[in-house]
């Protein structure tokens, strides 16, 4: 039983971060603040969480995690554009259109360390007639020295107990702390800018026999990176691996660039048409299981606090 939370708490409905106009937009729910505490916003968390169409409904949660700077946000704004377009064929829309939603930006500023979640919870139907909830996550951290690291590590940890799927975009120095508490759904690491098409394909097969390379233990290898190895294979059902190409030197480069598709190498929409619904289509997305048991919203939120406490210790 997740007790009463409406006795317990008083949400401020009309506090500033409702957007006056009512668009969904990212909302910062987990902060890492400058002494390395951690923030959750539980009334930021429960206003999406627990409105009423939601709120009882089986939890997709999906994040991307990995450091600053890969292209995360810019990913999960493709994402969104497949939710809004509810899957359809054409999902990628106005090739002119530019891209929005979670902030995406070049330059070398760095953002706040922790989790934004999309304020708009998607219902899917699912192929077998059930309807969820799908919850977007976003996360951010920073792997410039020993403490931030820390701190890094505790985000994807978090993110990764709260989510059915997840995303990494980097791998190795994360899965060394001992974070990880216990197994988990789904991780994919997605390589981005691979340039060995030759050697392994774009895409999940590709990935797939890259990482089987990449995660086989052998006995030549540093004692550290076999447990890392061992560890990850153990903490996860599904392991897949999905390799991208360059988006081009616009994407990368250009400080103007907003995101429009035209102006993106043909080679990485294709895959990314491969990617998008190889991750969200209503048959291949998986409701979040904690302990075999499939979590709603609710639950989620009360995970989430849960796990945070774990971590404030
Ligand atoms: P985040 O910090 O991981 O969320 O990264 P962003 O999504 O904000 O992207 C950072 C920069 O990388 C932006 O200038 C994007 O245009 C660019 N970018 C996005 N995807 C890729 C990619 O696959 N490869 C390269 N090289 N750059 C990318
Ligand atoms: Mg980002």
């Amino acid at each position: 039983s997740w007790g009463s939370l409406s006795d317990k708490n008083v949400y401020d409905w009309s506090s500033e971060e409702e957007e006056p106009d009512g668009r969904a937009r990212p909302i910062q729910v987990l902060l890492v603040k400058d002494d390395h505490t951690f923030e959750l916003d539980e009334a930021a968390l429960s206003r999406i969480l627990l409105s009423e169409e939601v709120r009882d409904r089986e939890v997709v949660a999906i994040s991307v995690a990995g450091a600053f700077r890969k292209g995360k946000s810019f990913l999960m704004d493709f994402m969104l554009r497949y939710m809004y377009n509810h899957a359809s064929e054409n999902w990628l829309g106005n090739p002119e259109e530019p891209l929005t939603g979670f902030s995406w930006r070049g330059g070398s500023e760095r953002e706040t360390t922790g989790i934004q979640i999309w304020s708009e919870v998607f219902l899917v139907d699912k192929p077998d007639g059930r309807k969820v909830a799908v919850l977007l996550m976003d996360t951010q951290g920073t792997f410039d020295s020993q403490s931030t690291l820390r701190d890094s590590a505790t985000v994807f940890a978090l993110s990764t107990m709260i989510s059915s799927m997840q995303l990494f975009t980097e791998y190795g120095r994360l899965a060394m702390e001992e974070t990880f508490l216990k197994p988990f759904q789904s991780m994919i690491f997605l390589v981005r800018d691979w340039s060995f098409p030759y050697e392994f394909p774009y895409g999940q097969e590709g990935g797939m026999k890259f990482l089987e390379k990449r995660l086989k233990i052998s006995e030549n290898q540093h004692e550290e990176l076999q447990n890392v190895r061992k560890h990850i294979h153990s903490c996860f059902t599904n392991i897949s691996c999905f390799l991208m190409p360059h988006p081009g030197l616009k994407v990368a480069t250009n400080p103007h660039f907003d995101g429009r598709i035209k102006e993106i190498d043909g080679e990485f929409i294709n895959n990314l048409t491969v990617l998008v619904p190889w991750l969200l289509s209503p048959r291949n997305i998986d409701v979040k299981e904690i302990n075999g048991s499939k979590i709603t919203c609710r639950g989620l939120l009360e995970y989430f606090k849960a796990y945070i406490k774990i971590y404030q210790g």
